[in-house]
């Protein structure tokens, strides 16, 4: 099991596409609450932070490079088994091995431009909310502010 929040990005190639509103509607279908939500675009600094676990990999100045490209979704998801749950509904980083019905299955069109970020362990996803949201942007499912139980 992990905990009540996730953190996901509507990356910058299915913005562009105008797929936020598909993604959104799976994303409520399955189940989650959208406690906080945001169009932002990442500056280069924001991006080498966020991404900062990956800095000695191949692909960190592409990825970069790509996050910041153009605008993105950012938004706080909850509901039981969050991170795990919302993992699954995205499926595998590289669409060509995503499950039928995954998020990237339908969205991704490479291993980099993957449409979605999900975090991958609750510590980071409480280290992702805190760096897009404070909590009087953070509403829950019976639309009051502020009240964040973790
Ligand atoms: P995310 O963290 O965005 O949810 P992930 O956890 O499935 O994705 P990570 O291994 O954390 O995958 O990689 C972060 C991001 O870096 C990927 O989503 C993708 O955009 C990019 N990426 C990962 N592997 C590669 C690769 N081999 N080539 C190019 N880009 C890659
Ligand atoms: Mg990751």
């Amino acid at each position: 099991m992990s905990g009540r929040y996730t953190f996901t990005i509507i990356k910058p190639d299915a913005v562009s596409k105008e797929h936020i509103g598909p993604i959104l509607a799976m994303i409520n279908e399955a189940g989650f609450h959208i406690e906080a939500m945001k169009l932002t675009h990442f500056s280069k600094h924001q991006a080498e932070v966020f991404y900062d676990v990956h800095a000695e990999r191949p692909f960190y100045n592409d990825l970069v490079e790509f996050m910041t490209s153009g605008p993105v979704v950012v938004a706080i998801l909850e509901k039981e088994n969050a991170v795990i749950d919302y993992r699954e509904l995205i499926g595998s980083t590289d669409p060509a091995n995503a499950e039928v019905g995954t998020i990237r299955k339908k969205f991704a069109s490479s291993v980099q431009n993957n449409a979605v970020h999900g975090s991958d362990s609750d510590e980071n996803a409480h280290r992702e909310m805190d760096f897009f949201f404070s909590k009087s942007e953070r509403f829950n499912r019976d639309g009051d502010c502020c009240t964040i139980a973790y």
